[in-house]
């Protein structure tokens, strides 16, 4: 984790090495993950899922193209807030640690939990400022174009409500002291959930144990509420805010 301060950001084409490098990692990410994700549950696993598909009309090839679009957009935006947290993490502004023991190892799944918990909060509100804004509904719409969402929704956003969503991260990174493992898994829970959301599958069991993970984690459903019927649903991991602040469509 030492490299991290050799970095030297004040050179212009390691810069662009470091910005193209960032961006190859996230569109690859985006790419991989969600083809991946298509491929098992509505390829390789269609039989077993083919009943619980929410989608009820096939998405057009103009809404996939904007998805892509939209997306790669993001990828753009994600990758200039990286350079910005690298910057933060080498002027020493962020809580991020190196050494594993300098928390008891038990911090770490905390350390997760708390940021997911703030992560979750944070987009909520912003989630609803956006639905509620005059000017930011328009940059949220991009968003909502896509009704029946696809794997390929899970990025799509307009750039400036990308940056409002990626801008969080290094503000949890300056306040909640965290590992870089966590901060991965953080962001592959982050990568993962928003194409759980958007594919246009269910995939969490339906059997009665899982009741209460249904109940309290959001999914492919509840998400779905929101892309039909803008004004519920409007958490991200968890739909602790929306039931506090009865948000969460009940049918
Ligand atoms: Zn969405
Ligand atoms: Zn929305």
């Amino acid at each position: 984790m030492e490299d991290i301060y050799n970095i030297d950001l004040t050179d212009f084409g390691t810069l662009l090495i470091l910005y193209g490098g960032i961006l190859a990692i996230l569109l690859i990410r985006y790419f991989f993950m969600s083809g991946l994700y298509y491929g098992v549950f509505l390829i390789l696993f269609k039989e077993k899922y083919g009943n619980k598909v929410l989608t009820r009309k096939m998405p057009t090839r103009d809404q996939i193209k904007r998805e892509l679009k939209l997306s790669i957009y993001s990828t753009f935006v994600f990758g200039a807030v990286t350079i910005g947290l690298i910057w933060l993490w080498q002027k020493n502004y962020t809580q991020i640690y190196s050494d594993p023991f300098q928390y008891p190892l038990w911090y770490v799944p905390i350390s997760i939990a708390i940021f997911l918990l703030l992560h979750d909060t944070y987009y909520y509100w912003l989630h609803k400022w956006m639905h509620h804004s005059r000017w930011l509904i328009k940059v949220h719409n991009a968003h909502h174009q896509s009704v029946n969402t696809t794997v390929w929704t899970s990025f799509s956003f307009h750039p400036v409500e990308s940056f409002l969503q990626a801008i969080i991260v290094p503000i949890l990174l300056v306040l909640v002291p965290m590992h870089p493992i966590a901060i991965l898994i953080v962001l592959l829970i982050m990568t993962v959930s928003a194409i759980i959301n958007h594919a246009g599958v269910e995939v969490y069991p339906g059997k009665p144990s899982f009741d209460k993970f249904r109940k309290y984690v959001i999914g492919a459903t509840h998400h779905d509420i929101h892309h039909r019927r803008a004004n519920k649903n409007f958490g991200l991991y968890f739909t602790f805010w929306d039931r506090l602040m009865k948000t969460e469509y009940e049918g």
